[in-house]
């Protein structure tokens, strides 16, 4: 075992809101950390995880009104957002940004 992550191909629409970003996903889909690796991405393997261009490619799909958590794997919600924090990472903050 690699602990490489399974993918699948969806279609949607292109003008959806997940399909204008869809190039973001793929960017988001590729960060991720390999399964039980959750410090680190499996592309930009010197980095801790969230990278930086995990984080890019998640700000654009908050942007784009898409629910981060129904794009990563349950596992590393902790990783994102810790049961225990006092204060919320600014950009996980989906449900303050509606202004
Ligand atoms: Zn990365």
């Amino acid at each position: 075992m690699d602990g490489t992550r399974g993918v699948v191909a969806v279609v949607v629409a292109a003008d959806s809101p997940t399909g204008r970003v869809a190039t973001a996903i793929d960017d988001l889909t590729a960060h991720l950390p390999a399964a039980g690796q959750q410090s680190s991405c499996s592309v930009c393997s010197a980095r801790s995880w969230p990278c930086p261009l995990f984080h890019d490619a998640a700000h654009r799909v908050i942007a784009a009104g898409l629910r981060l958590a129904d794009l990563v794997p349950v596992d590393l919600h902790p990783r994102l957002w810790p049961p225990a924090a006092t204060q919320q990472p600014r950009w996980f903050s989906e449900e303050t940004s509606n202004g």
